[in-house]
C-alpha cells in the first residue's frame, strides 16, 4: 500500500527561504499578523490529517467506489463521510475564507500547500470540499447579501458542499450551445429544467445539503455565450431557520463508471423544474462562473502536483529497496545478492524527472498563491493589478503544464516498479489513473493552451506576457555578475529571448491565418511552462548557493542541474513545433482521415 508523508521541509524552503513570505505578509495588512510559526503549525496539523485520516482511505475509495441506489441517492466509499466530519470539525474548510462569513482569514499560500498535501493523500476525497471552495469564491464575489448569509456561511463552515454544473450531453467545451432552461416563477425564483452530465460530487452522503451552481438560459437569452446565466440550486431549499427544508427537483440520474477518481461521484444531474436563484446579472453567468472555473483550474494543477509528489515518494522508497542487477561502476552493496535499483542511471532519470518537475511545481504554485494574496490584500492598486494580470496569464499554465507533467511522472514512477507497478496491490496504477482526468476536465489542456496564446498573450498585445518577462529579466540582471549562477542564468536568458521572439512571430502569423494560433498553442504552453520552471529552478539555485550549497541545499542544486540538463532541452523541440505552422495539420481533408 502506498505511503505518504507531507514534504514539510521542502514546503518550508519554498515559503520561507525562497519566497520569504514571512516578510511579504507584513506588507499585506490583512495578513500582517500571520507569522512563520502560525504557518508551520497549520501545515503540520494539515499533514497529520493527510497521512492519518484521508490517505488510508485512498485505495479503499478506488476499490469500492461510489454507489448509486436507484432512487437518486448516492453514497461515497466507506470512511469518506466520517473523514469529512473530522475535516469540518477541525475547521479545515474555512482556512482561507473571509472572516465576515466565518472564515479564518489565512492567506492563500497556506491553503495552497494544504491542498497539495491533501491531494497527495486522496484526490477523489478532496474533490468534495475542493469544489465547495471554488463555489465559495464565486458566491463571495457575486452572491447577494442574503445568499451570502444563507449559503456562503454554510459553505465556509463545510456544513454544506458545492458543485459546478456546466456540462451537458451535447455541450462540453462549447458552453455557448448549452440548453438547460430557466423560467421565471414570478416570485424571484426560477424553474430550471435540463440535464447536466459529469457533475463531480453531484450527489453524496457527506453533507446534509448540496448547493449546485448551474448554468442555464433565460427565455429571452441571446444565442451563444452571451445568453448564459448562473443559478444557485440547492438540493434542499433552506427553511426560515436556514436549515435544509423542502427537497428540490434536482436529482442524480446515475453515476459514471470511470478510469480513476472512483471515490468521487461523477453524476448525471436531472433538473425537473428545480427552483433556483440568479447569481449575478442575467446573461452574465459565464463571467461569474469563470471565477469558480479559475479557482478550480488552479485546484486541478494542485491535484496533479499532489499526485506526482505521492507517486514520487513511493518510487524513491521502492528504488532504494528493490534489488536487481549491479551498479555499472561496481557493486554498491556486495554483501547482498544485488544492488538496489537506485544505482542505475536510468532509474535515476525517472526519479529525478519526477523530483525536478514536482519541486518546481511546488515553487511555482506557491508563488502564484502569493500573487493571489497580493491581488486580494496589497494596499497599492498597481501591485494588485500586476498580480491580477500575472494570474490571468499563468492560470492555464498551472492547470495544463502541471497536469501534463504529472501524467508523465506518475507513469515514470509506475515504471520504477517494473511489473509490480502494473499490479493493483502496489497502488502505483491508481496515481496514473487518478491523475489522467486532470488533463481533461476544467477545460482540456488543449483549451488551456488556446486560452494562453490566443486570449492571454495575443489578444492584449503581449502586455501580460511582458510583465512576466520583466520579472525574469530583473532576476537575470540581479545575478548578472554572479559567476556561480551562470550555468542557470545563461540558459534562462536564452530561453527568455527566444520566447519573446517566438511570441512576436506568432502574433504576426496569427494575423495572416487564425489556424496558426491553434497549431502553435500547445508547444507554446510547454515553452511558457518551462520558462516559469527554469526561472523557479534558477531562483532555488541562487538561494541554495546563498545557504552554502550543502546538505538539503546541495540536493537542491543537483536537482536544478538535472532540470537544466535533462528537462529544459525539451524546449528546442517545442520551438520547432510552434513554428511548424498550420499547413501540415490542415492539409488532409476530414473525409480522407
Ligand atoms: C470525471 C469527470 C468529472 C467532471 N466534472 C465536471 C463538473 O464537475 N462539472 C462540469 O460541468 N463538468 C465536468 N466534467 C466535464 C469536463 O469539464 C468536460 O469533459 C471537458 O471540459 C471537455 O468537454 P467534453 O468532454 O464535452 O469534450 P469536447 O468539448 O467534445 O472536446 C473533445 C476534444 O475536442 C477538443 N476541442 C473541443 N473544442 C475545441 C476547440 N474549440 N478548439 C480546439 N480543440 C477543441 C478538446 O480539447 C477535446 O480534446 C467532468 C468530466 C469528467 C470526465
Amino acid at each position: 500500500m502506498p505511503q505518504y508523508t507531507a514534504p514539510l521541509r521542502d514546503m518550508h524552503f519554498v515559503l520561507f527561504d525562497l519566497l520569504k513570505v514571512q516578510d511579504e505578509l507584513k506588507s499585506l495588512p490583512r495578513y500582517a499578523d500571520v507569522d512563520r510559526e502560525t504557518i508551520e503549525a497549520v501545515l503540520e496539523e494539515g499533514a497529520k490529517f493527510a497521512s492519518q485520516v484521508i490517505q488510508p482511505l485512498n485505495q479503499v475509495g478506488d476499490r469500492e467506489g461510489c454507489t448509486w441506489h436507484g432512487d437518486g441517492v448516492v453514497t461515497a466509499p466507506p470512511g469518506f463521510k466520517e473523514a469529512y466530519a473530522q475535516f469540518v470539525e477541525a475547521g479545515w474548510p474555512s482556512v482561507s475564507c473571509d472572516p465576515d462569513f466565518g472564515g479564518q482569514g489565512l492567506p492563500a499560500i497556506v491553503n495552497n500547500r494544504l491542498y497539495e498535501m491533501w491531494n497527495s493523500a486522496n484526490q477523489a476525497w478532496l474533490m468534495y470540499p475542493g469544489l465547495s471552495h471554488s463555489a465559495y469564491e464565486c458566491l463571495h464575489a457575486f452572491g447577494t447579501d442574503e445568499q451570502k448569509q444563507v449559503y456562503l456561511t454554510k459553505i465556509v463552515s463545510g456544513e454544506w458542499t458545492g458543485t459546478m454544473c456546466l456540462t451537458e450531453p451535447h455541450c462540453g467545451t462549447d458552453l455557448g450551445i448549452l440548453k438547460t432552461k430557466a423560467e421565471p416563477n414570478g416570485d424571484g425564483s426560477f424553474a430550471l429544467s435540463g440535464t447536466k452530465i459529469f457533475i463531480s460530487a453531484g450527489e453524496h452522503d457527506l453533507a446534509p445539503n448540496i448547493l449546485h451552481l448551474v448554468l442555464a438560459r433565460l427565455p429571452d437569452a441571446p444565442a451563444g455565450t452571451k445568453g448564459i446565466s448562473l443559478f444557485l440550486v440547492p438540493k434542499f431549499i433552506p427553511d426560515a431557520s436556514g436549515q435544509p427544508g423542502e427537497r428540490n427537483a434536482i436529482q442524480a440520474g446515475s453515476i459514471e463508471h470511470k478510469m480513476g477518481i472512483h471515490g468521487n461521484a461523477t453524476c448525471v444531474i436531472n433538473l425537473d423544474g428545480a427552483r433556483g436563484w440568479l447569481i449575478g446579472e442575467p446573461h452574465k453567468g459565464l463571467a461569474a462562473m469563470f471565477v469558480m472555473m479559475n479557482s478550480a483550474r488552479l485546484g486541478v494543477g494542485m491535484q496533479s502536483l499532489g499526485q506526482a509528489e505521492a507517486a514520487h515518494q513511493n518510487a524513491v522508497a521502492y528504488a532504494k529497496d528493490r534489488l536487481q542487477g549491479r551498479a555499472p561502476t561496481g557493486a554498491a552493496q556486495p554483501a547482498k545478492a544485488a544492488d538496489p535499483i537506485i544505482v542505475h542511471p536510468d532509474v535515476r532519470r525517472m526519479l529525478l524527472t519526477s523530483r525536478a518537475y514536482t519541486e518546481a511545481g511546488r515553487a511555482f504554485t506557491t508563488w502564484t498563491a502569493l500573487l493571489i494574496d497580493r491581488e486580494h490584500a496589497h494596499p497599492d492598486p498597481a501591485v494588485r493589478e500586476e498580480a491580477d494580470e500575472l494570474m490571468a496569464l499563468l492560470t492555464p499554465v498551472v492547470k495544463a503544464f502541471i497536469t501534463d507533467n504529472a501524467w508523465e511522472t506518475t507513469t515514470l514512477c509506475q515504471q520504477v516498479f517494473g511489473g509490480h507497478g502494473y499490479i493493483a496491490e502496489w497502488g502505483m496504477d491508481q496515481f496514473v489513473r487518478d491523475s489522467r482526468i486532470n488533463m481533461i476536465y476544467e477545460g482540456t489542456n488543449g483549451i488551456q493552451a488556446l486560452d494562453l496564446l490566443g486570449r492571454k498573450v495575443l489578444m492584449d498585445g503581449g502586455k501580460k506576457f511582458g510583465r512576466f518577462a520583466t520579472l525574469i529579466q530583473a532576476f537575470l540582471e540581479e545575478h548578472a555578475a554572479n559567476a556561480a549562477m551562470a550555468e542557470f542564468t545563461g540558459p534562462l536568458a536564452k530561453l527568455l529571448a527566444d520566447t519573446v521572439a517566438l511570441t512576436k512571430d506568432l502574433g504576426a502569423r496569427a494575423q495572416a491565418n487564425p489556424d496558426e494560433v491553434g497549431a502553435a498553442s500547445v508547444p507554446y504552453l510547454r515553452i511558457i511552462g518551462h520558462l516559469a520552471y527554469a526561472w523557479m529552478w534558477a531562483r532555488m539555485a541562487a538561494v541554495s548557493l546563498q545557504h552554502g550549497g550543502e546538505g538539503f541545499y546541495g540536493t537542491k542544486l543537483a536537482t536544478a542541474r538535472f532540470y537544466f540538463a535533462w528537462l529544459l532541452p525539451e524546449t528546442a523541440h517545442q520551438f520547432r513545433a510552434a513554428r511548424a505552422g498550420a499547413a501540415t495539420l490542415m492539409a488532409i481533408a476530414a473525409d480522407d482521415f
